[in-house]
């Protein structure tokens, strides 16, 4: 549905994306994971049509983005950073403006604009000044135009951002509910909002993507060992420690993670070795009753944070 292939986009010495490739298929909700100055929005923008990449190609079902920009936005709905930004019309006002911009026939425009407001709860404030709305509501309004004439694809750019938490809550559950029947990209710095909404997720940093997957996969995936802790009964910390630390095939050296009669190890293996069997076996052998054997993975955001860590190149030239 989305094809992206060997994205850059330079903004004078700056390389503000580089070399980005990914695809998204259809139905699927992707984020674009990434620290401030990541690069999501320039992606976006390329996408969108609003920027011609410096080398590289996007497609959207196809079409050429930057061959038929106007062929590839009629097939996308999008949430810019900020939005919406006229704040002297009402949100009717604003909401046919747009239903003209997106050519809408002129007689089912009443209804359409109606059902996108209903849709996303705007109805309520419809005569008012979108000036005068809080941020939460203006949100509310972006996605209405952003859905407006029932667009395959939404790419909405940090569509939280500025939102209080019960509102960032009602508007994750929004975008999940029109997400259904949609294809989504979403960028965003939070890693529960892509644990909460995506399916995939592509982490960005410094203009380049540094890990893609599934979010519930991604931080097993990349992690380079299996790490357990393991509590056992009735033996001694250091006894138990000096056996675990002959057990073939550990990655690095066991250690005590809690003292007492029922101690708690830690001990790390190869990825895909088989682990916890070994550590059943070792248990089994040694007459030691496991208590609690527990896989430790990496979260999202451990991942996320070591992946992101350095901090961002102002100058990368
Ligand atoms: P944020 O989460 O803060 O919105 P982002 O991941 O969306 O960040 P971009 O807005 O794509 O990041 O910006 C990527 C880099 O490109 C940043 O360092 C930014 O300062 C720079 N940049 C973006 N737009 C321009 C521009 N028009 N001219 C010069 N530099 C720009």
């Amino acid at each position: 549905m989305i094809k992206v292939s060997h994205l850059s986009r330079s903004y004078g010495q700056f390389q503000a994306v580089r070399d980005v490739s990914f695809e998204v298929g259809k139905g699927q909700i992707v984020g674009l994971l990434g620290p401030n100055g990541a690069g999501k929005t320039t992606v976006m923008k390329i996408l969108t049509g609003y920027h011609y990449p410096s080398t590289g190609d996007a497609w959207i079902k196809g079409i050429d983005v930057q061959a038929d920009p106007l062929g590839a936005q009629a097939l996308i709905g999008y949430l810019p950073e900020s939005s919406p930004v006229y704040p002297d019309l009402t949100v009717l006002e604003y909401m046919e403006f747009m239903a003209g911009v997106r050519r809408l026939p002129t007689a089912d425009r009443e209804e359409v604009i109606d059902r996108v407001l209903k849709r996303t709860a705007a109805d309520g404030f419809r005569n008012k000044v979108i000036g005068h709305l809080s941020k939460g509501q203006k949100q509310r309004v972006g996605l209405a135009q952003a859905i407006l004439g029932d667009p395959e694809i939404l790419i909405l750019d940090e569509p939280t951002t500025g939102l209080d938490p019960n509102q960032i809550l009602e508007f994750r559950h929004l975008i999940q509910e029109i997400g259904k029947e949609k294809t989504v990209i979403l960028s965003t710095h939070i890693m529960q909002e892509v644990e909460a909404i995506c399916d995939r997720v592509l982490i960005m940093n410094q203009g380049q993507i540094v890990a893609e997957g599934e979010a519930s996969d991604i931080a097993k995936n990349l992690q380079g060992e299996e790490r357990f802790k393991v509590r056992l009964k009735g033996v001694t910390a250091s006894t138990a420690l000096e056996s675990l630390a002959r057990v073939p095939g550990l990655k690095s050296a066991p250690t005590v993670a809690e003292e007492g009669l029922d101690p708690l190890l830690e001990c790390a293996f190869p990825k895909d070795s088989g682990g916890g069997e070994t550590l059943f076996d070792w248990a089994v052998s040694q007459r030691y009753k496991i208590v609690a054997l527990v896989p430790q993975t990496l979260s999202l955001e451990d991942l996320f944070v070591q992946l992101t860590k350095e901090t961002p190149h102002e100058q990368n030239v």
